[in-house]
């Protein structure tokens, strides 16, 4: 994942995180004894996390955020690709040695790439982690353009084609027995920003019951109604346009929501954009759609196919969406916004009575 830290490029992730949380959706709230509370860190997954829930006490709400937090400490050090942690066998220390010998993992390593191996063989490669020395070349030319944006410039289309040359999946070999992990292509790195933040969200809230919402960055997961009475939690879908405002409101009672979007990471050349989401077919950033949001229950599945989905024609998105049951709202670069028949039932424009960029 990103987790390079640079003051530019966090404000920037910042920037494109708000999520916006109301309640509403048309049921009204009920007086009742549980209050919401709200708890937000800074320490994962180089983004903003906000914990919602609604408990009898504040200390039992600090309990089960704190429970959710560490989790997610620990996925993020697991599957940072860009820091050391003293102790821990990482996927940083996965792409440096990975190449050489086996290297002993953690079980939730290996839990992570085997689910990541599927989702690239279920997507044709429109998602695919073993992209990293790839997406390193592209990472690398925006690192350098927001630190000094008058010499900002496009990776050498050589060094792209060069290293997609190492990008087979097939090339990971996951042994389960002896929990290690082993590149048979020694030039093979991974980059698991694509789903390791919906994985992690997805392992923090397992066991967590009752009125709960996690965000972190946006990658959004409830594990019930916003209220005892079954009123929905409402999340934005930010404006592409305007990332600081939202174009439409989802109701959702117990699922994820996931946007992948060309306003999230970028940088510019010549007054045009190049945004983070690559398609492995062209080596360029993905052109077909501004941003792809998907509602489902598993919150790493919504990760791995917003992505997916962000690099796949209409038409072919759309079987993929149907084959895994996955709800989708396409915004395209031209024309209107399309929509699955379920995500139809869970969306409402964006009224001028939420404004702002966040709401509770
Ligand atoms: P997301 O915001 O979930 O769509 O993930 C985007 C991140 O995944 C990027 O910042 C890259 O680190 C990585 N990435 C970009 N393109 C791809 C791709 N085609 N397959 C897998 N990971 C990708
Ligand atoms: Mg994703």
């Amino acid at each position: 994942m990103d987790m390079k830290k640079s003051k530019t490029t966090k404000c920037i992730v910042l920037v494109q995180i708000f999520v916006l949380l109301l309640s509403g959706c048309g049921l009204s709230a009920q007086p009742n004894e549980k209050k919401q509370y709200t708890k937000t860190y800074l320490d994962v997954f180089d983004t903003v996390t906000t914990i919602i829930g609604r408990e009898e006490s504040e200390e039992a709400f600090q309990k089960k955020a704190e429970q959710i937090h560490e989790t997610l400490v620990t996925y993020h050090q697991l599957f940072d690709i860009y820091n050391d942690y003293e102790g821990i066998v990482n996927l940083k220390t996965v792409n440096e040695q990975a190449g050489k010998e086996p290297v002993v993992v953690d079980r939730k390593i290996l839990d992570l790439l085997l689910l990541c191996k599927e989702e690239a063989e279920l997507t044709e490669g429109a998602v695919n982690i073993a992209l990293g020395s790839m997406l390193d070349i592209w990472h690398e030319a925006r690192a350098e353009a927001i630190e000094n944006p008058e010499t900002a410039k496009l990776p050498d289309r050589n060094a792209l084609e060069n290293a997609m040359e190492h990008t087979d999946i097939s090339q990971l070999l996951i042994d389960e027995e002896e929990n290690t992990v082993f590149f048979a292509d020694d030039k093979m790195k991974l980059n698991v920003g694509a789903i390791a933040k919906g994985y992690a969200v997805e392992k923090a809230i397992e066991g967590v019951t009752g009125n709960y919402l996690v965000s972190v960055g946006g990658n959004v997961r409830v594990t019930g109604p916003k209220t005892e009475e079954g009123d929905p939690w409402t999340v934005g879908v930010q404006d592409p346009d305007h990332p600081d405002t939202y174009r439409y409101k989802l109701c959702v009672t117990d699922g994820s929501v996931v946007t992948s979007g060309d306003y999230q990471r970028y940088f510019e050349v010549d007054g045009k954009r190049y945004h983070h989401i690559i398609d492995p077919k062209t080596l360029m950033p993905s052109a077909y759609y501004r941003s792809v949001t998907v509602v489902c229950k598993d919150s790493g599945r919504a990760d791995a196919m917003s992505t997916a989905l962000f690099n796949l024609p209409l038409e072919e998105g759309k079987v993929l969406a149907e084959k895994t049951g996955v709800q989708v709202l396409w915004i395209p670069i031209s024309g209107d916004p399309v929509m699955t028949e379920g995500m139809e039932k869970l969306i409402a424009p964006f009224s001028s009575r939420f404004s702002g960029k966040t709401g509770r």
